[in-house]
């Protein structure tokens, strides 16, 4: 079977370079994006010349100022971000009709039925690069690799640290350049499970390449106990570049349900005002990706793991609505009860959304009443990103979130500014 070629497309300190481009006052500044009136607040993204400076991102505002005091920290606005990540999509599908969004700033493309067309791999990204940044000012790494783990390895351990942004991670370099990465840098291997690995003497993912798959089984069970084979598999096969998991395009697809979920530092996320911040990053994801694929869902699930540093524990609840929804407004709604009904309040490691029992939204629009029709009009829209990119296609707050939302947060989408 021929080989396939996938890209992870980065795009580099996303949202700070989405502010730069629409800035070019700040083309020589450091910038951040954050929100400048909470110091306790998170630092979401930093442009490399901040970055040159100490400032990272997920730090807290205060702590970025206190190491570059010139920072110019900037109010996120979230809508317009969606806006420009969803024409990089376009962009990306003009290459191939295989497109998977994988977060806001990184998706996956299966390129290959369109190499014939350019002398190589390298040749296809270099081209997306400068297209992505003409149309967007954002500058993107690409990943390239047989499957999509290879490909996001690629992306995050080495084209990320290039100039030319671009690597190639496939089984003729996978022993000299995979290997000897250490197992923390391993797809899924969070802090906890690198520890376990360290423990077990595996320090480089070629530890667990080079073992007998069922000797790495067995290590593991007398690590982590008798369930950990499905684990045990999984890191086995990864370490050796295996990766079945096609890029599912989110086009013609049909779906059972659209659920999107992000792995948290529990460090800083304490607050119930930070955790919406990524609830609702998560909602208008899971939205948009609902609307571009043609459905609306009527169950509204939330998960979340809960840590106190030594335990994690987690819940999963869902809600049926009363009628099927793709509007983020409705959703986000749902999603806020769920949560802080099952909350019990410690620090959040992970977060999980999804929207289930999903149906054709076509037919559901007819059952609208019409300030329904008019917001799915207006989502719609925006997602339709034609419009100049900018504040006239922003979604207001208030119609984002109920009015229930703190006050010090109004005029906030979840604690993004709009
Ligand atoms: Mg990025």
């Amino acid at each position: 079977m021929k080989e396939k070629v996938i890209f992870l497309i980065d795009g580099q300190s996303f949202y700070a370079s989405v502010e730069k481009s629409a800035r070019p006052d700040l083309k020589d500044k450091p910038v951040a994006v954050g929100d400048p009136e909470r110091r306790s607040g998170i630092i979401l993204a930093a442009c490399p010349l901040a970055k040159a400076k100490g400032v990272t991102t997920a730090e807290r505002v205060g702590q970025a100022l206190a190491k570059c005091p010139d920072l110019v920290v900037i109010r996120p606005r979230m809508q317009m971000y969606i806006n420009v990540s969803l024409l990089i999509s376009k962009i990306f599908e003009s290459y191939t009709d295989q497109v998977e969004p994988y977060s806001i700033d990184e998706q996956f493309l299966d390129v290959t039925g369109s190499l014939h067309q350019f002398s190589s791999a390298e040749a296809l990204a270099e081209q997306i690069q400068a297209q992505v940044m003409i149309s967007t000012g954002v500058w993107t790494r690409v990943g390239i690799g047989p499957t999509k783990i290879l490909a996001k390895t690629a992306a995050d351990n080495f084209a990320k640290k290039r100039t030319e942004g671009v690597f190639r991670l496939d089984y003729t370099n996978m022993e000299s350049e995979l290997w000897p990465l250490s197992v923390h840098q391993m797809f899924m291997v969070n802090t906890r499970m690198a520890r376990h690995l360290y423990r077990m003497g595996l320090l480089q993912i070629g530890d667990i390449a080079r073992m007998d798959q069922l000797e790495f089984r067995r290590r593991m069970r007398l690590e982590m106990g008798k369930q950990s084979d499905i684990q045990a598999d999984y890191y086995w096969q990864i370490s050796r570049g295996i990766d079945p998991s096609p890029v599912v395009s989110s086009i013609r697809k049909k779906l059972k349900s659209v659920s999107h979920g992000k792995a948290l530092r529990s460090s800083l996320y304490q607050t119930l005002a930070d955790i919406e911040v990524v609830l609702l990053e998560l909602v208008v994801e899971v939205c948009r990706r609902s609307r571009g694929r043609g459905y609306m869902g009527q169950v509204v699930s939330v998960g979340a793991v809960e840590t106190d540093g030594d335990r994690s524990w987690g819940f999963g609840r869902q809600m049926t609505l009363q009628e099927p929804t793709s509007l983020t407004h409705e959703v986000a709604a749902a999603v806020r009860i769920l949560f802080k009904r099952y909350w019990s309040g410690s620090p959040v490691s992970r977060l999980y959304i999804s929207l289930d029992a999903l149906t054709d939204d076509g037919v559901m629009q007819l059952t609208f009443f019409n300030d329904r029709v008019k917001a799915y009009q207006r989502e719609h829209a925006i997602d339709n990103i034609k419009n100049r990119y900018g504040s006239d296609a922003i979604i207001h707050a208030s119609s984002l979130l109920e009015s229930g939302v703190a006050r010090e947060r109004a005029g906030q989408i979840g604690g993004h500014y709009k």
